[in-house]
C-alpha cells in the first residue's frame, strides 16, 4: 500500500498534561511517529507534498489557522513562557466574544491542556495534513493509501482544537475527495468518538459520518459521541455514532464496523476515509476496549471488502508493545 508521511511530524513533542486532574506524562509524542513508520516498512513510502493552506481553510475557519501558524511568535505576550504555550481558561456556552490576548485566545482556540502550541508545532500537523490530502489523491488513483498522520485530527473542529488535535485531518481528506466528485464516508474506528470530525460535517448530507468508539458518559469527548446524535438540518440522517460498552473485544467492535459499512452502502458511498485509531487494542494504555492484533487485520479486510477508494488517516493509538503490530495488521488486513 502507497503510505505517505512527513519527517515534520519529529516535531510537537509535548511532555506532559492533565488527565484526571493531575499531571501526567504525555501519550500523544514524537515517539510514535517513529514507531509508526518503522512499522509500514515494506510498504511504498512517500514523503507528503506541501499542498500549501487551501486544503486546510476548506474545513477550518481561516482565524483558528491564522493563530495556529502564529501563536507561538507571539509568545512574548506572557511573561515566562519558555518551551509551551497551554490553555488555562475556556469560554462557556454564552461566552462567545473573541479575546484579542494571547491567552484568551489559547482557551478560545484549544478546548483543553492537552493541546499545546510549541515552537515546531505548525510544521508538524501541517505536514500531517498534506498527508491526508496525499492520501485523499491517490485512493482515487490508486484504491487505497495510508497517511501516517502524527499528531492525530478527528478532536479537531472547524475553529478549535482539543484532545491532542489541532487540524482535522480525516475531514481534510474528506472534503479532497468531496471536491474531486466523490460521495464521502467517514469511518472512525478510533476508540474515542470522532466528535471533531462530527462537528464539521454535523450540517451536512454530501459526507456521512460513522464513529464507533467507546461509550463516552464516563469517558473522553464525554460530552458527545451519544447515539441520539443524528445531525442538524440538512444533515439530519447523516451522522451515526455506535457505542460500545467498555471491555468488549473483537466480536462486537467487528460486528459495529459491519453495520457501519452497511450504512455507507445504503447511503451510496464512492470513497471512503478510515480514521484508524490503534487505541482500541486490548494493551493501550489509555484505551478502554480490548480489540487484539487479529481484529485489527480483521477490521483492514472488513473495510477493504466495501471496495471504495479508500484514504486511510491515523488518529489516535499510544505506546506499546503491540502498537507497531497492530497498524502493519490492519494495513495487512487491508491489503
Ligand atoms: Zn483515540
Amino acid at each position: 500500500m502507497i503510505c505517505i508521511h512527513s519527517p515534520a511530524s519529529t516535531g510537537q513533542n509535548p511532555q506532559s498534561f492533565f488527565r484526571h486532574g493531575n499531571l501526567r506524562d504525555h501519550p500523544e509524542t514524537s515517539e510514535r511517529y517513529r514507531i509508526l513508520l518503522k512499522a509500514i516498512t515494506g510498504h511504498e513510502i512517500i514523503d507528503a507534498t506541501d499542498h500549501g493552506t487551501a486544503p486546510i481553510t476548506a474545513v477550518h475557519s481561516p482565524d483558528y489557522v491564522e493563530f495556529l501558524m502564529t501563536a507561538w511568535g507571539r509568545r512574548q505576550e506572557l511573561a515566562g513562557i519558555t518551551d509551551q504555550l497551554v490553555a488555562t481558561q475556556f469560554p462557556r456556552v454564552g461566552m462567545n466574544a473573541r479575546p484579542t490576548g494571547l491567552q484568551g485566545q489559547l482557551g478560545f482556540y484549544l478546548g483543553d491542556t492537552s493541546t499545546s502550541i510549541r515552537d515546531d508545532t505548525w510544521s508538524a500537523i501541517a505536514g500531517s495534513a498534506h498527508a491526508a490530502v496525499d492520501a485523499a489523491d491517490y485512493a482515487l488513483k490508486a484504491g487505497k493509501a495510508y497517511a501516517l498522520c502524527r499528531p492525530p485530527g478527528h478532536h479537531a473542529y472547524g475553529g478549535y482544537g482539543s484532545g491532542f488535535c489541532y487540524l482535522n485531518n480525516a475531514a481534510i481528506a474528506a472534503q479532497r475527495l468531496r471536491d474531486a466528485g466523490a460521495k464521502v464516508a467517514v469511518l472512525d474506528i478510533d476508540v474515542h468518538h470522532g466528535n471533531g470530525t462530527q462537528g464539521i460535517f454535523y450540517g451536512r448530507d454530501d459526507v456521512l459520518t460513522v464513529s464507533i468508539h467507546a461509550e463516552t458518559s464516563a469517558y473522553f469527548p464525554f460530552y458527545s459521541g451519544y447515539e441520539t446524535e443524528t445531525g442538524t438540518g440538512a444533515g439530519e440522517g447523516f451522522n451515526i455514532n455506535l457505542a460500545l460498552d467498555h471491555g468488549l473485544g473483537d466480536e462486537p467492535w467487528l460486528a459495529a464496523i459491519a453495520h457501519g459499512l452497511e450504512a455507507i452502502h445504503a447511503y451510496g458511498g464512492t470513497a471512503l476515509v478510515v480514521s484508524l485509531g490503534l487505541d482500541a487494542s486490548e494493551h493501550d494504555p489509555i484505551g478502554v476496549l480490548k480489540v487484539t492484533t487479529s481484529g485489527f487485520e480483521r477490521a483492514g479486510a472488513l473495510i477493504a471488502s466495501a471496495a471504495l477508494p479508500m484514504a486511510i488517516i491515523q488518529e489516535g493509538g499510544y505506546i506499546c508493545d503491540a502498537l507497531p503490530h497492530n497498524l502493519a495488521a490492519f494495513l495487512n488486513g487491508a491489503d
